[in-house]
């Protein structure tokens, strides 16, 4: 028997709003346990909740990213659930009538393109965290992520591979972060995944699906689809049947186990949420949220091959973090060098950057800096081998430019006397060689090039050198 594997994905970003959904407490990641807390938030009885304005304007701008239909009159359910970390034990999120709804997310894999369906996009609260202290035994918990708002973004079963997945997170990150909705900080539980998975013979009826639950890392992703296929395929094969349930993945041990069988939104009890009114999004909102959506990398990249000239390999380098782009983008606007700021930050910075493990959301260089280095390499103040050290003075030390030029002696050597006086030491140390060359040996021009770079300690203009030497040669 063939099989073939059919996954869809629930993916929960928290909104990097300045304060919760229903209270004005921060959003901050961290903090003392149960600081960022209110009688609102941590589900005190009798308060009331006030909607957010900018948690449905983030919503809204994911949904036209995402190519969905608006929801005009969109509304809140309450979920009822008995959990530790959510004292009011029931959270406020949107069943009948989500916000976004029927769009879709293009992918490229190695397979070529595919478009994947989005269900819906719908808003809710936050559950708050549960601290296992080993130890003691005990268990503590912190309120201070009740309430940060989230998005659940649910596709439908569109996917057939782990490699698909992968690229539509990628995707989804990419356009969070340009959104500026998300900072995606995966280690921080920003994007959390459920993976819902069935296998069927190839062509048949969908087969009974598992979710694994809250994934936040893509490699373990990848590992955990890989394992549940085989899971599920080698049950069936033995004559076996799929429990529909929700499994959780021991990375570390390379594991699955079930956790609880999977609820059915029934088991919820949902109704519609009593203290908040319905939402109503009118026309104008929407025209003026599409009028102020910012550029997404895909956007950014055409612009960049199209009015820049840069690579396609460039282009993507500069947009796979926004912190880059956003770099590339000042400090091309300050030096009006587009080209060469591209040439530094796809060569010497993440050369780097891969050297000494700084990430993409980690880098912070001074913009001004690189522009003032490209200008004066660009101006020919410097030579491209000043240059490389400079750059690296920046990205190390947060070097001053001009003052390191100065102190160093870096400032390139373009008077003719001086390199002439070098050329002529050169030749008379290498009288052999120059003779060598007169007689026809073309090649030993390299290495009496790099005797007049060295004599001039390597801040010799190599295009003035060059023409001093070989006029020196001729004579
Ligand atoms: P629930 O309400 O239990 O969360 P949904 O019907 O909302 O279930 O589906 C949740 C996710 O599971 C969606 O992304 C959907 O595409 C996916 N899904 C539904 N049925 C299957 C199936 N048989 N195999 C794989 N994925 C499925
Ligand atoms: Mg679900
Ligand atoms: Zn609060």
């Amino acid at each position: 028997m063939k099989w073939e594997t059919v996954i869809g994905l629930e993916v929960h970003a928290e909104m990097s709003t300045d304060s919760k959904i229903f209270c004005g407490c921060t959003t901050a990641y961290g903090g003392e346990p149960n600081t960022h807390v209110c009688p609102v938030c941590s589900g005190m009885p009798g308060v009331l909740p006030k909607l957010n304005r900018s948690v449905v304007e983030y919503a809204l701008r994911t949904g036209f990213a995402l190519n969905c239909e608006i929801t005009k009159y969109s509304k809140f359910d309450r979920k009822n659930y008995f959990y530790p970390d959510l004292p009011k034990a029931y959270q406020v999120s949107q069943l009948y009538a989500p916000i976004c709804r029927n769009g879709y997310l293009e992918i490229e894999t190695g397979s070529g393109k595919k478009s994947i369906r989005i269900r819906e996009i719908h808003m809710e609260e936050d559950a708050g965290k549960l601290i296992h202290d080993p130890r003691s035994g005990n268990t503590q918990m912190d309120f201070n992520r009740c309430g940060v708002p989230l998005m659940e973004i649910v596709s439908q079963p569109d996917f057939q591979n782990a490699e698909e997945v992968i690229a539509y997170l990628e995707k989804l990150r990419e356009i969070l972060l340009y959104l500026d909705v998300c900072d995606c900080k995966m280690q921080e539980g920003s994007i959390r995944t459920d993976i819902n998975l069935s296998v069927r013979p190839v062509g048949g009826e969908l087969g009974v699906r598992t979710e694994t639950k809250n994934m936040n890392s893509f490699k373990a992703i990848g590992r955990a689809i890989e394992h549940e296929i085989k899971r599920q395929i080698e049950i069936l094969e033995d004559g076996g049947h799929i429990v529909q349930e929700t499994r959780r993945w021991d990375d570390d041990k390379g594991q699955s186990s079930g956790m609880r069988s999977k609820e059915n939104a029934q088991d919820y009890r949902y109704f519609p949420e009593p203290d908040l009114l319905p939402l109503q999004i009118d026309d104008m909102w929407i025209t003026q949220l599409i009028e102020t959506m910012p550029e997404l990398a895909q956007q950014k990249r055409e612009r960049y091959t199209h009015d820049y000239g840069l690579s396609e390999y460039e282009a993507q380098v500069l947009t796979v973090h926004k912190n880059i782009c956003d770099l590339f983008e000042s400090v091309s606007k300050m030096s009006g060098q587009p080209l060469e700021t591209a040439h530094l930050l796809t060569g010497e910075i993440m050369r780097l950057m891969n050297n000494t493990n700084v990430l993409p959301e980690d880098l912070s260089l001074d913009a001004c800096k690189l522009s003032t280095l490209i200008e004066l390499v660009c101006s020919g103040k410097i030579n491209r081998s000043a240059y490389k050290e400079t750059v690296e003075a920046v990205f190390t030390d947060n070097a001053d430019p001009q003052a390191y030029i100065s102190e160093k002696g870096l400032l390139m050597i373009n008077d003719d006397k001086t390199v002439i006086e070098a050329v002529n030491a050169v030749l008379v140390e290498n009288n052999d060689t120059a003779a060598d060359y007169r007689a026809g040996k073309e090649k030993v021009f390299g290495f009496l090039m790099g005797q007049v770079m060295k004599k001039l300690k390597g801040k010799g203009n190599p295009d003035i050198a060059k023409k001093i030497l070989e006029d020196a040669l001729k004579s």
